[in-house]
């Protein structure tokens, strides 16, 4: 692997780029592997990169039908928190974002993780109560988090509405929430594990499995089978689809989750906002772009589409937080297929079928939880036992009752 520098970058200036070679290469898919990933996003090439990386197996290879990062990974806010209620959740999710932290120096890549925090408000006495709750549930379990009134909340965020349709009285600030480039991500952990001899297969379809006496034998595909007893399945909004083909069923419902960028702008917003009373929530891309991010789509459906009503009613979210940007063009819609959790809660680990391990149920929060995620899902494949950190997203809690319900707990709402 090319190691990317200053250095590199002057050097291919003055030869007029021609030194550039690919960052990954287009690998042919072989007949037998030692493990397989099925899903080139994000969690499917943080998992490759890190059982090569973390357990040394190097013959590995990651199947994506479309392009990699082409699912929700290219197409989410890009928004990094930890800002959980039970101390399973904020430990995990806290340890990615601490992954995110040293993330572009593991992998020589500039994912542009921005450390910019993320506000969420209050309107009401129970929304104050809330993030008080939230707060507290926070720094015990050893998160950042701080409480701001009022004044605070103003000062802090210029042009910020003080006459919205929901009065801001308060707000939880998570200083080391922030951003990252989405696609980098991707990008960064594809050429990190290609250089440990990872084979990153696109436009390769998983059309089904081979399990025989209740154990995973192999996986079949658009461009041939392929033997293997190891494989994670890290499809996000696919997986009730693939779960169907092992032959059992997730308590997953899949959604459409919308998103729209504005045309580009000077700097005029420098942190995260979430405004729960519209489920709107708006960062600014270092492109200039305003990122709005909206509720999710009210029936389930795998149209990965924009709508009309949505686009309306986030828009008149944002407007009610920050009145300026009302005569700001928008420049693109889009959609990606969340898979959804009743208690909003991944599901980490190992499935009905031997051999075969899940990684899903990220619903509209998984972008933050790659690092995390593939980190700890690579520990599963690789030493067929659960990283402690995530051993309460089992499937299995589905069966003995004990979810870890963040969606009352926290608020979030999916
Ligand atoms: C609009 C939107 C906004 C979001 N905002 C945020 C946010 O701000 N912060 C946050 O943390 N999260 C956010 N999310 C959620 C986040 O994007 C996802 O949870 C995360 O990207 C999931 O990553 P993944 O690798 O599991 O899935 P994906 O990136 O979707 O990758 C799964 C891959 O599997 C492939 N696949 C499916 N079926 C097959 C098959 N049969 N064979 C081979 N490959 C297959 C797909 O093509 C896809 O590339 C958002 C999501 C959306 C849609």
């Amino acid at each position: 692997m090319t190691r990317y520098s200053a250095w590199s970058l002057l050097r291919a200036g003055l030869s007029g780029q021609r030194t550039w070679t690919p960052a990954w290469r287009d690998a042919k898919p072989k007949k037998r592997y030692q493990a397989v990933i099925i899903g080139g996003g994000g969690h499917g090439l943080a998992t490759a990169y890190y059982l090569a990386s973390k357990h040394g197996l190097r013959d590995i290879a990651v199947l994506e039908r479309g392009w990699i990062g082409g699912g929700n990974t290219g197409r989410n806010t890009t928004v990094i928190r930890s800002n959980y209620f039970f101390p399973e959740s904020t430990r995990f999710y806290d340890f990615s974002l601490s992954l995110y932290e040293g993330l572009s120096r593991e992998l020589n890549y500039n994912v542009m993780f921005s450390r910019r925090g993320m506000w969420s408000f209050a309107h009401d006495r129970h929304g104050i109560e809330m993030l008080r709750r939230s707060v507290n549930a926070m720094r015990l379990n050893g998160a950042d988090a701080e409480y701001h009134e009022g004044e605070e909340v103003f000062r802090r965020i210029p042009g910020l509405s003080r006459s919205g349709r929901f009065p801001i009285l308060a707000g939880l600030l998570q200083p080391r929430g922030g951003t990252a480039r989405h696609d980098a991500v991707a990008w960064g952990y594809a050429r990190a594990a290609d250089a440990l001899g990872v084979d990153i297969i696109q436009n390769c379809d998983v059309t089904g499995f081979d399990i025989r006496e209740g154990r995973i034998r192999g996986v079949e595909t658009s461009l041939g089978d392929i033997v293997v007893d190891r494989v994670g399945l890290a499809v996000a909004g696919h997986s009730s689809v693939m779960a169907a083909r092992a032959g059992f069923r997730l308590p997953i419902v899949s959604y459409a989750l919308q998103a729209f960028v504005s045309e580009p702008m000077k700097p005029v917003l420098d942190t995260v906002v979430l405004a729960p009373s519209t489920g709107t929530y708006l960062s600014q891309s270092d492109k200039g772009e305003i990122v709005v991010g909206s509720a999710l789509d009210l029936f389930p459906s795998y149209a990965q589409r924009g709508s009309l009503p949505v686009l309306e009613q986030t828009a008149a979210g944002l407007i009610d937080l920050f009145p300026h940007f009302s005569r700001v063009r928008l420049l693109r819609q889009w959609a990606g297929i969340v898979d959804v959790v009743q208690d909003s809660t991944p599901i980490l680990g190992e499935s009905p079928v031997k051999g075969l391990y899940l990684n899903c149920g990220w619903g509209t929060g998984g972008f933050k939880a790659i690092p995390g995620g593939g980190f700890c899902f690579a520990h599963n494949i690789a030493t067929g036992e659960a990283h402690p950190l995530v051993a309460a997203f089992s499937l299995d809690r589905f069966r003995t009752g004990a979810l870890i319900d963040e969606a009352a707990a926290s608020g979030i709402a999916h």
